[in-house]
């Protein structure tokens, strides 16, 4: 999935590289680099870095919980969420089977934590089925069963595309939650796509989930850097397991500053990369394709996902089509992409990704699209 193409361009004069293989390739801003460049700093393990603390107090002030920790990775916010919240052996998380941390987090679950995850099928719009949900739940387990002990859900949905889940079905999580008393951790790598796309503040997101982390190194921009926030007592107990797998760090101010910036500028603007998903989105739509295809319904921040007629088309083949610029070629455009199931290759938007990118990337697309077209249509294949 992350494997480097070989980029075969012609000259290298003249063409526009578009990457759009993830927002995590997003780098950090000249404001960030200043703010991390002056940013007052200390030991951090001795909780004596200004900046760490002030980026977490207004991380939980943004999300209205009470405390909030700075963590290397979404990746260590969710493992770090899982050890607090499933404190007792034998315990078994519930998530959707599309859930980052079932597929993408090497099994740091079972790996690390020990935990067992019982999985629901997704819907495509990054839910899952409530009464699945409540069938999940072992209620009075005995002896041969593990103890159900969290819920996940993960917003934005990186699998299902970006999408939002709905806050209604989020209160609907939380109700049922709340019958077996059972806490529920929202992996938001991209929640703050969620509330830009909902127009809601952040805390609204994040009301019915007793933790929650986000990325700051994604579309806000940061180099490096997760959230986790939380009850005072989870993250006190969040700051001990931080320290265990080796999350303690010392001056980590220099990184903090980013997350500063990052809380004050780029939230808003991720508006801009949604814009810019959807005219991708259209671009394609627009060709009308038998062997692409885009639901624009369903492109709701900042990714867009573009099936493809598998039984024609290899898909390393035309990301490796997408990447390269022909001298025939009338438009001068590299453009990057994510293979995901193969069936299917994602775009996201981030910050540096221009207007004057977003069109030249989308004349690409099409050109690329009009190609393998023109040549099934000519029984080529
Ligand atoms: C990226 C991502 C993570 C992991 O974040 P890292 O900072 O890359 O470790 C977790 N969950 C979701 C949904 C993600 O998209």
């Amino acid at each position: 999935m992350y494997e480097k193409i070989n980029v075969d361009l012609m000259h290298n004069s003249g063409i526009r590289m578009v990457d759009l293989r993830s927002d995590t390739l997003s780098k950090p801003t000249m404001e960030m680099r200043e703010a991390m460049y002056s940013a007052p700093v200390g030991d951090d393990v001795y909780g004596e870095d200004p900046t760490v603390t002030e980026l977490e107090k207004r991380a939980a002030v943004l999300l209205g919980k009470e405390e909030a920790v700075f963590v290397a990775s979404g990746t260590m916010a969710n493992l770090i969420a899982i050890m607090v919240h499933c404190n007792q052996r034998g315990s078994e998380i519930i998530s959707g089977d599309y859930g980052h941390t079932f597929k993408f987090e090497q099994g740091g679950t079972a790996q690390i934590a020990g935990v067992h995850t019982a999985v629901i099928k997704n819907n495509e719009d990054g839910t899952f089925n409530i009464e699945d949900l409540r069938k999940k739940i072992r209620k009075n387990p005995d002896f041969h069963e593990p103890i159900s002990s969290l819920i996940i859900v993960e917003n934005t949905h990186n699998l299902c595309g970006g999408k939002v889940l709905p806050l209604e079905w989020l209160e609907k999580v939380h109700n049922v939650a709340q019958e077996h008393k059972l806490p529920v951790h929202m992996d938001g790598a991209r929640m703050m796509n969620a509330a830009v796309y909902l127009d809601v503040p952040p805390s609204r997101i994040v009301k019915d989930v007793d933790s929650v982390c986000f990325c700051l190194s994604k579309g806000l921009g940061c180099p490096v850097g997760a959230i986790l926030a939380g009850s005072s007592e989870f993250i006190a107990k969040a700051r001990r397991v931080r320290k265990a797998i080796g999350g303690g760090w010392r001056q980590a101010g220099i990184i903090a500053a980013a997350g500063i910036v990052a809380l004050d500028k780029m939230i808003d603007r991720l508006k801009e990369d949604h814009i810019h998903a959807y005219q991708i989105a259209k671009a394609i739509y627009a060709t009308s394709s038998k062997n692409f295809r885009v639901d624009l319904q369903t492109v709701q921040t900042n990714m867009v996902l573009m099936y493809i007629n598998k039984m024609k088309i290899d898909i390393k083949e035309l990301q490796r089509r997408l990447q390269t610029v022909l001298k025939t070629d009338s438009v001068k455009c590299s453009v990057r992409c994510m293979s995901l199931n193969h069936d299917c290759v994602r775009f996201t938007l981030y910050w540096e990704i221009s207007d004057e990118d977003v069109a030249i990337a989308c004349e690409k697309i099409q050109l690329v699209i009009r190609e393998y077209d023109a040549m099934y249509l000519n029984g080529v294949a």
